[in-house]
């Protein structure tokens, strides 16, 4: 899928219509002392009789997203284009 490189939308920080730029998303790298990741490695290491806790879900597609930064405050909003899917999104020049 194809997604404009500059795009009108607007911008709740100017509270109105203003040109942004696009770009795709990619996530940061992962904090390893998160509460959350710490309680995840807690769960799958398991204790004595319990059950080991699951591995990571496997999804079937991944929700893709582009990063659009206003042209007047240099603000970024984050948006999310579709639901799960295989397909790659691209940004078309
Ligand atoms: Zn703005």
């Amino acid at each position: 899928m194809k997604y404009p490189a500059k795009i009108n939308t607007y911008c709740p920080f100017c509270r109105k219509q203003t040109s942004h730029k696009a770009r795709l998303y990619s996530k940061g790298k992962a904090r390893s002392m998160a509460w959350g990741q710490l309680k995840h490695e807690r769960k799958l290491k398991g204790y004595k009789g319990k059950v080991a806790g699951e591995k990571t879900v496997k999804k079937q597609g991944k929700r893709n997203k582009v990063v659009l930064e206003c042209a007047v405050c240099k603000k970024k909003i984050e948006r999310t284009i579709g639901t799960r899917t295989r397909k790659k999104l691209e940004i078309k020049a």
